[in-house]
């Protein structure tokens, strides 16, 4: 039987459902673990949706929000592992890894529940029963909003769960400049249009929300953690937890900060690091010629996509930045291809 007609029989009958997504969730985590819920709800389905941490408040107005367990919440962990525990299937949302979802991981390999990764990240690792999978996707909402379509209930989409996918995909994308920025992106963003998200009104919810505290820490972080490698066409935020606490940052603070140091003319490789409790949290940018996802993999223990990267660092700060402006000016060759790094 095709792995699909499988999946769909899997699902011919009301189940207990897990879905779940990579740490620190954003939007296309956020919005197809929700976007999907709500629809596997309205096909009869029991739905826990469990993050392995928090996740930004400009995500609070997805439908579904309220009933999310955030296993990182002692006081939420015993509910999320008895949902985990009963679960016939478990979902797997935007991670291709298990080391992506924390103490979650081991948990679900252990797991008997029929398992579903859809992903749209490269490399995924071999854990799941059913994988709906695409590196051409440009975000993991594209794949619900396919999937629902190939199961044949494109009817079932509704405001709530449109407005969910939409978000994943505006927000994956850049609003839409990224290069994932595909024809294909575009009709599915139709479809949701027509079908009741409102683009202007989620580009409120999400990038219009700022406090206070947030635009004064973007600015001092451009003003005074902005580090310029011209000759490198590389340019890189470091920020450290004093900076943060002094800012009073809250989760998702730091997100786009990334973006105002690709954004300078004749620079192709961005990065920002974070100085976190756990270690040095960085996320790279590349212009589109320029893949950072095997650099992070290559050296800062991460992954992602060609153009937008994450990966992580136990040394200082200070160590981190030497070490990849090294890695950088080693590495430039193969870094940017066909480009003329100007070094000289
Ligand atoms: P961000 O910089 O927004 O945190 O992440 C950019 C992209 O890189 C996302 O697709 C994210 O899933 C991926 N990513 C971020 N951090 C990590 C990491 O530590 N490991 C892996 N494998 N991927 C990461
Ligand atoms: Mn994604």
């Amino acid at each position: 039987m095709e792995a699909i007609a499988t999946f769909k029989k899997e699902l011919s009958s009301p189940k207990k459902i897990f879905i779940t997504t990579h740490v620190k969730p954003d939007a296309d985590a956020l919005g197809s673990s929700l976007g999907l819920a709500n629809y596997l709800i309205k096909k009869g389905h029991e739905v826990t949706v469990v993050t392995p941490t928090d996740y930004p408040s400009f995500l609070n107005w997805m439908e579904g929000n309220d009933s999310v367990l955030d296993f990182s919440r002692e006081d939420q962990q015993k509910k999320a592992t008895a949902a985990l525990n009963e679960a016939d299937v478990i979902f797997c949302l935007d991670f291709s890894g298990l080391s992506r979802v924390n103490e979650l991981g081991e948990m679900i390999r252990k797991s008997d529940a029929y398992i579903v990764n859809i992903d749209h990240h490269q490399d995924p690792e071999d854990f799941a029963d059913f994988r709906y999978w695409s590196t051409e996707a440009a975000a993991t909402c594209e794949l619900i909003y396919e999937l629902i379509v190939k199961l044949g209930d494109k009817d079932l989409i509704d405001k709530d769960i449109a407005e969910c996918l939409y978000a994943g995909i505006m927000t994956d994308t850049g609003g839409f400049r990224h290069p994932n920025t595909t024809k294909n992106v575009h009709l599915v963003v139709a479809e949701l249009i027509e079908l009741g998200a409102n683009p202007s009104q989620i580009a409120n919810w999400i990038y219009d929300s700022n406090s206070v505290n947030r635009l004064k820490f973007i600015g001092f972080a451009i003003s005074r953690r902005l580090v310029v490698l011209e000759d490198l066409h590389t340019a890189y935020f470091a920020i450290s937890k004093k900076d943060l606490k002094k800012y009073q940052s809250r989760t998702g603070d730091t997100e786009g900060l990334v973006n105002y140091a690709l954004s300078l003319d004749g620079i192709k490789l961005a990065a920002l690091f974070s100085e976190r409790e756990d270690g040095i949290k960085i996320s790279f940018r590349s212009s589109s010629e320029v893949a950072v996802n095997k650099f992070a993999a290559s050296y800062f223990n991460g992954g992602g996509h060609k153009n937008a990267a994450g990966g992580k660092s136990e040394q200082t700060l200070k160590d981190t930045i030497e070490r990849f402006e090294s890695l950088v000016e080693e590495h430039q060759d193969e870094l940017f291809v066909g480009e003329a790094v100007s070094a000289d």
